[in-house]
């Protein structure tokens, strides 16, 4: 549940601009890179405003062998924040939050991935936040599902995902840390583009049906361009390599 902060800040300013200078609608920059951890079979490394993220998949037989599915593959993914990824020194190991986000990605990656394909194996996705500025988890599931098709793990689709949210009573794109922590509302979502299936939905605050359409459709418009920026990282991954 969605606390206020103490004090009163103002997040958007008279010209409509927002505290980082951002318009209502408009996204941090993001850049996804793939093959950061040589040893794994498939790895990216996202920045996405501030927030910078690193992903390692390994694809293995789960073991102990109790542990497998003879059916499919289990997918398990562990979100990781550093000590020194917020100002606050954060206390290490997991905590409810850490785990709440471990299962939202997993929960969504395995939407994305043709489990039945990889009968009896483990795909294990380490996400360690080097440095978090809000939308971590969002970002962490973008990452991840790039890392997993690195990986060569067959896949339905890529998971894309985006936030949108309410910070002066106004529905914003992308919150920023401020707007996360002072504003009224944080939606985190995501999404399989090629079906439009929702994979990951949570709402923090308080939202009309109609800010909750205008929210959506806003992401919707801008997962176009994540999606894009997915689906580069991978192919000058292997246009690079096909040079060679
Ligand atoms: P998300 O990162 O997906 O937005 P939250 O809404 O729970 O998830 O967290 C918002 C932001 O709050 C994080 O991105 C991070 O910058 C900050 N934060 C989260 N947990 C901690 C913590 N234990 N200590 C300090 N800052 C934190």
């Amino acid at each position: 549940m969605k606390i206020k902060m103490e004090g009163n800040i103002k997040l958007i300013n008279d010209d409509g601009l927002r505290l980082d200078g951002r318009a209502f609608n408009e996204m941090r920059p993001i850049k996804i890179q793939t093959g950061v951890i040589e040893k794994a079979d498939g790895s990216a490394f996202i920045e996405w405003g501030a927030n910078k993220i690193i992903v390692a998949v390994y694809v293995r037989e789960a073991y102990p062998k109790h542990t497998q599915n003879m059916d499919r593959a289990i997918v398990k993914a562990r979100y990781n924040m550093a000590g020194f990824s917020v100002e606050e020194r954060k206390r290490p190991g997991p905590d409810r939050r850490t785990m709440e986000i471990s299962k939202v990605v997993s929960e969504a990656l395995s939407s994305a991935i043709i489990l039945e394909k990889l009968p009896r194996v483990e795909i294990d996705v380490f996400i360690e936040v080097l440095e978090a500025d809000a939308g971590t988890r969002i970002a962490s599931l973008t990452a991840s599902s790039v890392a997993v098709a690195d990986a060569g793990v067959p896949m339905r689709d890529l998971v894309v995902g985006c936030t949108a949210g309410k910070a002066d009573g106004r529905v914003v794109l992308d919150l920023s840390k401020d707007e996360d922590n002072y504003g009224q509302a944080d939606i985190p979502m995501a999404i399989l583009p090629r079906t439009g299936k929702v994979v990951l939905l949570q709402i923090d605050g308080d939202v009309s049906e109609e800010e909750f359409d205008q929210a959506t459709s806003m992401m919707m418009n801008a997962m176009k361009d994540i999606s894009k920026i997915q689906r580069d990282a991978l192919m000058s991954k292997y246009s690079i390599e096909d040079g060679e």
